[in-house]
C-alpha cells in the first residue's frame, strides 16, 4: 500500500553505498514487490467519473539509462496491472545505451512472459532522453503515445482520464498529477492538485500554485483539468498525430533537460494546450541529484538545450534569460 520502508541499522552502511548507483534508496526498492498495490488517492469526485467506451488506446513509451531493475519492472507492471489492456497497445522501453547486464538479455527475456507486448528497443549510442523517446514514439502504434520516466507507478484509474481528454480534444496534451516516491522510503505520497507548472528566467521548471482566475474558470471543480503553463516532462500523453503535426521533440537536444519546457511552449504556440488531469495519479521518484554521466558536461548540455528553446520559442523574451545566463557559449 505504498508505505515506507525502513532498512534495519545493521544495513544502513550497504544501503548507503547501494544509494549511490541510482541516487534512490535500491536496497528499499528492491524489497517492495514489483506489483505492489497503492492507495487511492484520487479526490472523491473522480471515483464515480464514467467515461466513454470508446477511447483511443495508447503506446506506452519508456526510456532508461542505466536504470535500476526494481524500479523499472515496477514501472511496467503498475502500467500492465492498472490499465485496461484493450487501451493499451503495448509497452515500449528504450535503453539509451545502458551499461548493466541485467538490462540486455535478462531483461528481453523476462518481459516476454508478461501479459501486453513488451518491445525493448536499443540506441546505438548513448543520445539522451529526447532522442530516445522520438525513436520509441516511431517505433509505436498507438493513437496515442504516453511518456513515462523508468521510475513511476500508476495509480488506479489512471488512464482513462487522460485518454478520454485527448478524445474531447486531440489538441489537448494531458499530464497526471505527479505524485511523489520517496527517494529514501520509497513511501507513496499523493501529490497537489493545487500546483502547476511554469518556469523562472534560468530556464528551470517550478511548480507553483494553481492562481485563482484558473480555479474560477472550473467553477471551483477540483476534478476537472487545470491548464498548465508547463509541464515537468516525465509523464504525459499526446494525440500520435497531434505530436507529428507540430513537429515532435527537438532532435538536436542532448542528454537531459530544457526538452520539458521547449515541448510546453511548442505545443501552447502551435495552437494546443497543456493540462494537468486531476483525476490521473502517477507517482514518481524525485531525487536530489542526478546518477548519471552527462556526455560534455551537465553545465553545458542544459545551456545548450536551453538556448536553443530560447531562440526557438522565445522571441524578445530570450533577454532575460541571456540577461541571467549571459557568455555561455555552445
Ligand atoms: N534518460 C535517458 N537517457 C539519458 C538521461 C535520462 O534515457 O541520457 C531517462 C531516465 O532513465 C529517465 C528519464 O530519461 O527514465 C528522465 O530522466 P531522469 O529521471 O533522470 O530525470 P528527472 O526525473 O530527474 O528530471
Ligand atoms: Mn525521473
Amino acid at each position: 500500500m505504498g508505505k515506507a520502508v525502513l532498512i534495519p541499522k545493521d544495513d544502513q552502511e550497504k544501503m548507503k553505498e547501494l544509494f549511490k548507483i541510482n541516487q534512490f534508496n535500491l536496497m528499499a526498492s528492491d524489497l517492495i514487490a514489483l506489483n505492489r498495490s497503492l492507495p487511492d488517492v484520487r479526490l472523491e469526485g473522480c471515483k464515480t467519473k464514467v467515461y466513454p467506451d470508446e477511447l483511443p488506446n495508447t503506446s506506452v513509451v519508456i526510456v532508461f539509462h542505466n536504470e535500476a531493475w526494481s524500479t523499472l519492472l515496477r514501472t511496467v507492471y503498475s502500467v500492465i496491472n492498472r490499465s485496461p489492456h484493450y487501451l493499451l497497445s503495448e509497452v515500449i522501453l528504450v535503453d539509451d545505451a545502458s551499461e548493466r547486464d541485467f538490462l540486455k538479455l535478462t531483461l528481453e527475456n523476462y518481459v516476454k512472459n508478461l501479459e501486453v507486448p513488451v518491445k525493448i528497443i536499443r540506441m546505438e549510442e548513448r543520445s539522451g532522453l529526447i532522442r530516445a523517446r522520438l525513436r520509441g514514439a516511431a517505433a509505436s502504434k498507438g493513437q496515442v503515445i504516453t511518456f513515462l520516466d523508468a521510475h513511476c507507478e500508476c495509480t488506479v484509474g489512471w488512464l482513462e482520464p487522460l485518454l478520454a481528454r485527448i478524445k474531447e480534444d486531440r489538441k489537448t496534451v494531458v499530464c497526471p498529477i505527479i505524485d511523489v516516491i520517496s527517494d529514501d522510503t520509497f513511501e507513496y505520497m499523493a501529490g497537489s492538485d493545487m500546483t502547476y507548472g511554469g518556469f523562472n528566467w534560468k530556464l528551470n521548471f517550478r511548480w507553483y500554485p494553481v492562481p485563482q482566475r484558473e480555479m474560477d474558470r472550473r467553477k471551483g471543480d477540483r476534478t476537472l483539468p487545470v491548464r498548465t503553463p508547463t509541464m515537468a516532462g516525465g509523464l504525459f500523453s499526446i494525440d500520435r498525430n497531434y505530436f507529428e503535426e507540430i513537429g515532435t521533440y527537438d532532435a538536436g537536444m542532448d542528454i537531459w533537460g530544457g526538452e520539458n519546457l521547449e515541448m510546453s511552449f511548442r505545443i501552447w504556440q502551435c495552437g494546443g494546450s497543456l493540462e494537468i488531469v486531476t483525476c490521473s495519479h502517477v507517482g514518481h521518484v524525485f531525487r536530489k541529484a542526478t546518477p548519471y554521466t552527462f556526455p560534455g558536461g551537465t553545465g553545458h548540455v542544459i545551456n545548450k538545450n536551453n538556448r536553443r528553446l530560447a531562440e526557438v520559442w522565445m522571441d524578445e523574451f530570450k533577454d532575460f534569460f541571456y540577461i541571467i545566463s549571459p557568455g555561455k557559449q555552445f
